[in-house]
């Protein structure tokens, strides 16, 4: 998500005629996209703002901004009502909201350039998409589930769906523009256009074309047919709400990748209550089973939480059970981290950091040996594989499946679909040639 918001500000930064550098040194700003799901995530920003202190001093100008979800009111270091970001960042200038992100002429104090028609709509602003053969297309922000260990509810509000129309023309322009693979970003997709909350737009006329299309299954089903795209992605879907009728559309369209990112977050009922995720391992299970059934051929990811609140050996043992029965072939994890506002921060039984890494690397070696156990059968098969980088005359990219291949190969690859055959699986990577 970070990463699409990124596109926007480029865009609206580029109207006001800044260009963008690599060299930290040749910068007058620099604009901080940040995440607070976990405390390491705010640490590594705390870090990064210690070294551009020395950078700020050496030359007159030079400003700062912060941005994402570490911020919860748009304001400025001189204003009397600021957030408190930067009462403890004294070399930060400015903070904004992303949705006030056309506030920024404003912000670098160049008012006169405030474009008028673009100021109650963050989504009218056109990313400059930097891969252009990869682009990640937000359809809704926000989050309203509240599960007990998360911070997004209260820093990125509630949900709200953007109108179809105007996903389906920027789908559209991406592809015009080169786009091989378009991926549909929602905290909770499958719950598109089902919430209570506003749409993200203000007239009423917007708010008819926002109920053109029905929910997810619907807007992915008409993704899929604009011409060109080769392939499409979405995360992140919610077991709870994770349908029949998205499976469907999956298996309709060979262009919709072979994968499905379904974070389970644990595999313990009493866990998963308390996280208030609302099913039960068995319920998780269930739907992974109609799914590969329907597309036995498809991959699946997931993100799962160690060391929660009142976590019991045996109920980490519950976790790890249930991975070996869902099979993954590749999942994210973390530690547990008490997020401030969350419910799950005052509740009893914290589990200690040593527990906590110690489970942690019990789960991150039953992931490395069942991954590399269902890429063992991968040996010999060919993969189609989008070439995301390079670097020392390797190529790497991921295949319809999302799996992390690599092979020898050349630069003028990167941004191509090219078939790789697989030679050496290797733990968590997949080796192969190009064909
Ligand atoms: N919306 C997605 C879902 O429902 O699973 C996930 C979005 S969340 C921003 C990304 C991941 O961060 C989650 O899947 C979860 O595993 C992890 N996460 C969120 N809060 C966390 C916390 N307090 N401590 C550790 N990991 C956390
Ligand atoms: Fe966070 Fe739960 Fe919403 Fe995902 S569904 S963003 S984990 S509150």
């Amino acid at each position: 998500m970070n990463y699409s918001d990124a596109e926007r500000i480029a865009t609206v930064l580029e109207n006001l005629d800044w260009q963008e550098t690599k060299k930290l040194d040749d910068a007058d700003l620099c604009l901080f996209l940040t995440c607070s799901v976990r405390q390491k995530s705010e640490d590594k920003v705390f870090g990064e703002l210690k070294n551009l202190a020395k950078w700020k001093q050496k030359k007159a100008g030079r400003k700062i901004g912060i941005s994402g979800c570490m911020v919860r009111k748009t304001s400025r270091q001189e204003d009397p009502k600021k957030d408190s970001l930067l009462n403890r960042s004294k070399e930060v200038d400015f903070v904004w909201k992303i949705e006030d992100s056309v506030r920024l002429p404003e912000l670098l104090g160049e008012p006169e350039k405030l474009s008028s028609e673009k100021l109650d709509d963050y989504f009218a602003i056109t990313p400059q998409n930097q891969n252009k053969f990869s682009v990640f297309i937000p359809i809704m922000t926000g989050c309203d589930n509240f599960c007990t260990y998360c911070i997004v509810p209260y820093t990125r509000g509630r949900e709200k769906s953007r109108p179809a129309k105007e996903i389906l023309a920027e789908c559209s322009q991406a592809i015009k523009n080169g786009a091989k693979e378009i991926t549909l970003l929602g905290q909770n997709v499958d719950s598109y256009q089902k919430t209570s909350g506003k749409p993200a737009h203000r007239s009423s006329e917007r708010a008819e074309r926002v109920r053109s299309v029905g929910g997810f299954a619907e807007l992915l089903d008409q993704v899929a047919q604009i011409p060109d795209l080769k392939r499409l992605r979405f995360t992140s879907s919610h077991p709870k709400d994770f349908d029949d009728s998205v499976i469907a559309v999956m298996a309709k369209h060979q262009n919709i990748e072979r994968h499905l990112h379904l974070p389970a977050q644990h595999g313990d009922d009493a866990i998963l209550k308390k996280m208030n995720r609302k099913y039960t391992a068995d319920e998780y299970l269930e739907k992974l089973a109609k799914f590969r059934k329907k597309l036995p051929e498809a991959s699946v990811t997931t993100d799962l939480i160690v060391g929660f609140p009142g976590e019991t050996e045996e109920q980490f043992e519950n976790l790890l059970s249930f991975y070996r029965k869902a099979n993954f072939d590749f999942a994210f994890f973390a530690k547990y981290s008490p997020r401030p506002e969350t419910a799950a921060a005052n509740f009893p039984g914290v589990v200690s950091e040593q527990i906590k890494s110690e489970r942690w690397h019990r789960l991150n070696e039953l992931m490395v040996k069942t991954t590399a156990k269902n890429y063992k059968k991968l040996l010999g098969k060919t993969l189609e594989v989008l070439v995301e980088g390079y670097q020392n005359d390797v190529c790497f990219g991921r295949s319809s499946e999302f799996y992390l291949t690599k092979f020898p190969g050349e630069k003028e690859l990167i941004g191509k679909l090219v078939n790789v055959k697989i030679t050496k699986p290797r733990d968590v990577e997949l080796w192969g040639e190009l064909i």
